[in-house]
């Protein structure tokens, strides 16, 4: 099960392939080679990483 690495929500919708949104805390997450990867929603539409926040152990994902 999906659980968001930034605000441990399981509120987790999926949007697209590897491709999941998060309704805790509203960022955009992706899975890629098992780690995910998070991303916020900029005003303007923009996307910016929040990896930076996390360490790769709490990015990983076991499916
Ligand atoms: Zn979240």
């Amino acid at each position: 099960m999906l659980k968001c690495p930034n605000c441990n929500s399981k509120d987790i919708g999926k949007i697209g392939i590897s491709q999941y949104y998060c309704w805790g805390c509203f960022i955009e997450l992706t899975i890629t080679k098992g780690i995910i990867n998070t991303h916020q929603v900029e005003e303007d539409g923009t996307l910016s990483s929040l990896d930076d926040l996390f360490a790769e152990e709490e990015r990983r994902y076991l499916s």
